[in-house]
């Protein structure tokens, strides 16, 4: 953390999986940290039900861990299902998400679940993922785990099927005072992720209605969700297709991140 301080201006590298591509991309970097072997970085907790997973998890690692299979097994399933086993042993959580790209979908994954990035040796101690394309937040130094809140979580599931075009993480938790929260977040590999939200009045989950809800998510999608590969018409009625399919499996299925 002290070099991070010392050169502020440094390129911080986990895995090297996207760097080499930035690097073919133009980037060069005068100072170069690494991190990979700093095994404090590949710890993972669930105290008290807070989920800490350590930034240098891979994405291999990430899918089989005990910790996160007893309390979101649906995040494990999700999270082996990305990339390829090459990059799936390679490729880390904080690179993926600190890579910054549109496509990589741990942004998308994780802002649904409403995770916290921490970071250590910058000017920033925390900030939520879905904010991960706010205007430059200056240096924040190196990411060292991502924080997930799990008790009133109720249900999540992740749709890459339709995947460049769109994909969809959801999640259902029980508010504080009354009602559940519906969290949808809608990513493609052409636009930022976006979130969307619905809160309703059920005591349980098979009291939602998966058209309704997923109508209501699917409309809060802004106008420029739309791109060249898919107008915003055409997004909207995707989203709001593959809301429907993860309501249905919720409503169906109440267990926990039962959705594979
Ligand atoms: C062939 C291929 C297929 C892929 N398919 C998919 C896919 O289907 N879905 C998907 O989501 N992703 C996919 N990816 C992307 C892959 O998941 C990422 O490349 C990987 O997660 C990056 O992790 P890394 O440790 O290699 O990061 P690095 O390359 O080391 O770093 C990436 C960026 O993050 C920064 N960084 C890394 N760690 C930290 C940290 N702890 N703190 C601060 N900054 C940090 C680096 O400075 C750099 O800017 C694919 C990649 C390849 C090459």
């Amino acid at each position: 953390m002290a070099l991070t301080r010392q050169h502020p201006e440094a390129v911080i590298a986990a895995g090297c999986s996207d760097l080499v591509a930035q690097f073919r991309e133009g980037l060069e970097p005068e100072v170069l940290i690494s991190i990979q072997r700093i095994r404090e970085l590949r710890a993972i907790s669930n105290e008290d039900g807070l989920l800490r997973i350590g930034s240098l998890v891979s994405h291999a690692e990430g899918s089989r861990s005990p910790e996160i299979l007893s309390s979101v097994p649906a995040l494990a399933a999700a999270w082996g299902s990305i990339a390829t086993v090459r990059i799936r042993y390679r490729g880390t959580l904080g690179g993926n998400l600190l890579a910054r790209r549109y496509r990589y979908e741990m942004p998308v994954i994780l802002s649904a679940l409403g995770a916290q990035m921490q970071f250590q040796g910058g000017d920033i101690a925390a900030l939520p993922v879905s904010s991960l394309w706010d205007p430059d937040p200056g240096n924040v130094g190196i990411l060292t785990a991502v924080t997930i809140d799990t008790p009133s979580l109720l249900w999540f599931g992740y749709e890459r099927s339709m995947r460049p075009l769109s994909t969809v993480s959801l999640t259902v938790r029980k508010n504080p005072q009354a009602g559940l929260t519906v969290t949808a977040v809608c990513g493609s590999e052409y636009r930022q992720p976006f979130v969307l939200s619905h809160t309703a009045e059920a005591t349980a989950i098979t009291e939602l209605d998966p058209a309704f809800v997923g109508e209501v998510l699917a409309a809060q999608l802004p106008d420029e969700a739309g791109d060249y590969s898919g107008s915003i018409d055409y997004r909207r009625h995707l989203v709001g297709v593959l809301c429907r399919r993860l309501l249905a499996e919720a409503t169906g299925n109440q267990r926990k991140g039962s959705q594979p």
